[in-house]
């Protein structure tokens, strides 16, 4: 070969080395979302359960990041939902409180101006499935498959009987909804949830897929398959047993999953998120919000502290816990900014891709401040770094430290008088681009009555 043949064949290689490279797109995750239902902070092995076997949800928290201090947006079911699934605080566009079951209503359900994460994500080339509970609307234009979901299949209200035949409330007892058309429940539900999560996991390999799989377990009515009933038999509480036992269903069908996941060679390209939508309704279930105040319906810790695991073998520490606080609003940026995908103009997020600071890339901490509101304003908390403010409409508002006092035992307002002046403006600034509620949860499924401040 002679010098100038040699240089050309080596100009020619080098070219085509540029275009291969930039024809070959960094390889997208798949994101999985995993949500339970009504889960109490420490009813998971992982967080220090000790009569609850989870053993395929403390695999899961191994192999990925333990986040102690992982909240939602609401404590209660709906508007945690609306906020994950727009990455905003829902109480910006109406949606703060349960939407009633009503088919012929266009106002109970989360708004159709709202773009929501797996909208983003088709358009960044995913595929994007729901299976489980939606409970974002009733009427035909909320349906998942109109609001961004290429497939779906689950229950469309806010809870549902577990076994075929089982009696419930309206809402609780529709067919199963499979891409608009109903379809029987066959076997017990947690089981069917977590076989089509699975079948949507194998049938998409080879393509970025979005996944959001939310369980109803273990959400009352506490329905129990008898095989599983003698997992649980040790517990001596009855309420709590059947609590338990839909909890051990929960963590056979995130199992399967998680199997599907191996078996089709995805565990290392899978983004999974693992959180419950609100803290546990103590006082229904029995589940335990150890060490944290309050249940379901609270903004002390109970009800809006849960159990959150973000797990990525491929990207990831395993066996790593972190402390500082994240959000479900964390799971819409995340998932945008690993996609590549684009917002809308003028859709500001207000979580954060929170991937570099588990991985340990980013220092700081993803959030100054955190902000609640249920009820329209009937009662809000912040939280900045250590400081946690919560409030009750008409009532005094209470501070607590929760580095020295994690169960908001000990009201520090009148001691640290800067500190609750600082973040009642923090939140009337906030409280300002909240706009008023767009419905009322229906009479069932309110939480009880404005709890009053505890005695002064
Ligand atoms: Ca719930």
């Amino acid at each position: 070969m002679n010098v100038k043949l040699f240089i050309f064949v080596v100009i020619v290689l080098a070219q085509l080395a540029v275009l291969y490279a930039a024809d070959t797109p960094v390889q997208k995750p798949n994101i999985l979302v995993i949500l339970a239902d009504d889960l109490g902070y420490a009813d998971v092995g992982f967080n220090g359960c000790r009569d609850i076997p989870t053993p395929n949800l403390d695999q899961l928290a191994r192999q990925g990041v333990r986040c102690t201090s992982g909240y939602v947006t609401h404590p209660f079911c709906s508007p945690t939902r609306a906020g994950l699934l727009t990455g905003l605080y829902q109480q910006r566009f109406g949606h703060e409180n349960n939407p009633a079951w009503l088919p012929q209503s266009t106002v109970a359900g989360l708004p159709l101006s709202q773009t929501t994460l797996p909208q983003v994500l088709k358009r960044a080339g995913y595929v994007t499935g729901c299976v489980g509970k939606w409970h974002l609307g009733a009427h035909p234009q909320f349906h998942p498959n109109r609001r961004g979901f290429d497939e779906y299949f689950g229950l469309l209200g806010g809870g549902h009987v577990y076994t075929p035949g089982a009696r419930g409330s309206v809402e609780y007892q529709i067919p199963m909804d499979r891409n608009g058309r109903p379809e029987p429940l066959a076997e017990y539900l947690t089981t069917v949830l977590g076989r089509e999560g699975s079948s949507f996991i194998t049938r998409h390999k080879g393509e970025p897929w979005f996944l959001y799989l939310a369980f109803n377990a273990p959400h009352t009515p506490l329905q129990v398959a008898d095989p599983l009933m003698g997992r649980v038999k040790h517990i001596t509480d009855q309420t709590r047993r059947g609590y338990a036992g839909l909890i051990v269903g929960l963590d056979d069908a995130v199992g399967v999953v998680m199997d599907a996941l191996k078996e089709s060679g995805q565990v290392d390209n899978t983004l999974v998120f693992f959180l419950s939508d609100n803290g546990g309704p103590i006082g229904v279930t029995h589940s335990d919000n150890t060490p944290l105040r309050g249940a379901k319906g609270d903004v002390f810790e109970g009800g809006i502290r849960v159990p959150f695991v973000v797990s990525w073998p491929g990207r990831l520490p395993q066996r790593k816990d972190y402390a500082q606080p994240v959000i479900s609003l964390d799971v819409f940026a995340s998932a945008v900014a690993l996609a590549g995908a684009n917002v809308p103009a003028g859709h500001t997020l207000e979580g954060k891709n929170i991937v570099p600071y588990l991985a340990g890339e980013q220092t700081g901490i993803p959030h100054g401040r955190l902000f609640w509101r249920a009820g329209g304003g009937a009662k809000f908390a912040v939280r900045e770094g250590d400081w946690k403010l919560v409030g009750w409409e008409n009532s005094r508002t209470q501070l607590f430290n929760l580095a020295a006092d994690v169960g908001e035992s000990k009201d520090l307002a009148a001691a640290r008088p800067e500190v609750l002046a600082r973040l009642s403006q923090a939140y009337a600034d906030w409280d300002k681009d909240n706009v008023a509620p767009l419905f009322e949860s229906p009479q069932a499924s309110r939480p009880k009555a404005v709890k009053k401040a505890p005695a002064k």
